[in-house]
């Protein structure tokens, strides 16, 4: 630790986002940089635990213990900023992640959730750190291809391109195999690609990794669909193993009258779309669900629904609404979150900062229930009708929701997104390989195993979780990776 008093000296900091009315009318990340100095300030503020709580995540206990689920070498890299040693600070970080620059610019962070400083400080800026030495390290020319010195001569082909599939393929490849990642979207990268928008990860940093893994000898192949254009039998038969990394793309639907009328889209339909469009024709193409002048309902108050909620406002939307059915985080931890949980607080996020901006207040109603959705006589939607609920206890515990009688209000509606979360992975694999499933849909394998019920095929990431974050999502693929090279040749060097 280079400044031992460097936590009483300097406050937490960041950067400025960019103002929101300027990002409003591009569709480029919304965080700026922190200067050097700044930064060499803001990690002398780590303490160097003896128990460093922030890079301690493990599966077996989160949520109750968070920090970092790839166990990222935090203190050693907040040092190694302080004292300048930035091609050291990479070395380190790419031990433990291999893509920081994702997890840098989207993860929630529960390393700071679970830091020290933070039980009564503001935690130490760990995720800022996290981009700044990706990035330097890209701008510098670290960051090559490293293709493996020998080959295995055994065969990979892994199913789904997003941060498991990725992590799974590059640490498979490191180990010499050869590795086949198929993706039936016709880019590489999952939902870092088409879910989460480019004002929250720009499209050419994924591409600029999926180059690096190419290189060094990944194959990828986009447009194929396993299960429908490629049997997935014959995967099995073809490659010595398989890794099953197709995400849980199953959205939760609203099952109310007028579900059925134009103007009313899952979320992910309207992301995606966005996304393509944008990166195929700058949304000249006209392929995507435009909110430009419309009043638009998001019924989903988690990140997904901001998402929507962003991306209306870039379109210029007349109005937009985001309802949520739980009541309103509190602003500090309640007495049954303490730390190091990670912390179930009210968050403002960059797209509700966005629509305070514009519309003068956050987009989000709490304990709202959508009760039915109305349209015109040409099947397009209207209105949203909605009821104030109450979230009451039986003698189990169990919670149910009571609706408040005279509560019930009209929104107006040109678009509806339903951003509820995920049911699981889509099962056409599953169905064709026979694989056993959890009793939440998801391929059933166990953590830190993943094998699943048939010999030779693994699963990781959201497929095997459920929905979840990028961190998890690579250190999944990563420990899955492990698990294969053991299979394929009996032991694992892999980290
Ligand atoms: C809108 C949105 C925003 C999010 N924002 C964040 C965030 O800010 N931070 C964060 O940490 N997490 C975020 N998440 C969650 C995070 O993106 C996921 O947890 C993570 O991407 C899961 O990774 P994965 O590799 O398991 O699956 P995915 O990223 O879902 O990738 C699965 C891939 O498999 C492909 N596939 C599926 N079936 C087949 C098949 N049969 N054949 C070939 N390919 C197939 C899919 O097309 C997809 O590309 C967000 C999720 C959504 C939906
Ligand atoms: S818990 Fe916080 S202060 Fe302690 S080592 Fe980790 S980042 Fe530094």
């Amino acid at each position: 630790m280079g400044n031992p008093t460097g936590f009483l000296k300097v406050d937490r900091a960041l950067p400025d986002d960019r103002d929101p009315k300027d990002r409003l009318v591009d569709w480029q990340e919304v965080h700026e940089h922190m200067p050097e100095e700044g930064l060499r300030k803001q990690a002398s503020r780590c303490m160097d635990c003896g128990v460093p709580f922030c890079q301690s995540g493990n599966s077996q206990y989160a949520p109750k213990i968070a920090g970092c689920p790839v166990n990222n070498l935090i203190p050693e890299w907040n040092d190694l900023i302080y004292r300048g040693q930035w091609k050291d600070a990479i070395d380190r970080l790419h031990r433990t992640n291999n893509f920081p620059e994702f997890t840098g610019r989207v993860c929630p962070a529960p390393c700071e959730g679970a830091c020290v400083l933070g039980i009564n400080a503001p935690p130490v800026t760990i995720k800022l750190h996290e981009y700044a030495i990706a990035e330097h390290a890209f701008e510098e020319g670290w960051v090559n291809a490293e293709p493996p010195a020998k080959r295995s001569g055994k065969t990979v082909a892994v199913i789904g391109s997003g941060p498991a599939g990725l992590a799974a393929a590059a640490q498979l490849n490191k180990a010499g195999h050869a590795v086949t990642v198929y993706e039936r979207a016709d880019r590489i990268g999952g939902l870092l690609m088409y879910g989460i928008p480019n004002m929250k990860l720009e499209k050419h940093i994924v591409d600029r990794r999926v180059k690096l893994l190419a290189e060094e000898g990944v194959t990828f192949i986009t447009n194929t669909e396993i299960g429908k254009d490629i049997p997935a039998k014959q995967l099995q038969d073809e490659f010595d193993a398989v890794v099953i990394a197709t995400g849980a793309t199953k959205p939760r639907d609203l099952p109310v009258a007028g579900r059925e009328l134009k103007g009313v889209h899952f979320a992910m339909e309207f992301l995606s779309k966005n996304t393509k469009s944008l990166l195929d024709s700058k949304l000249e193409d006209g392929q995507y669900i435009n909110a430009k002048g419309k009043n638009v309902v998001v019924i989903g108050g988690g990140d997904t629904g901001t998402d929507c909620v962003a991306t209306s406002l870039r379109h210029g939307c007349e109005h937009v609404l985001q309802l949520e059915i739980m009541p309103r985080p509190t602003d500090q931890r309640a007495p049954g979150n303490p730390w190091p949980e990670w912390p179930k607080t009210l968050l403002v996020d960059y797209g509700q900062m966005e629509a305070i901006a514009v519309q003068g207040d956050d987009p989000r109603h709490y304990q709202v229930m959508t009760k039915k959705i109305v349209g015109d006589e040409s099947g397009q939607v209207k209105e949203v009708h909605t009821v104030q609920i109450q979230w009451v206890s039986d003698e189990n515990g169990r919670m149910s929701p009571q609706e408040l009688v005279g509560t019930e209000k009209v929104y107006p509606a040109d678009l509806v997104l339903l951003a509820m979360g995920f049911l699981g992975p889509e099962e056409l694999i599953i169905e064709q390989l026979g694989i056993e499933c959890d009793e939440r849909s998801n391929a059933k394998a166990a953590y830190d195993e993943f094998a699943t019920s048939v010999d030779g095929i693994f699963a990781c990431g959201d497929a095997r979780r459920g929905q979840s974050l990028i961190v998890w999502a690579i250190d999944e693929g990563r420990r899955a990776a492990r698990e294969v090279d053991r299979y394929l040749v009996g032991e694992s060097f892999l980290p």
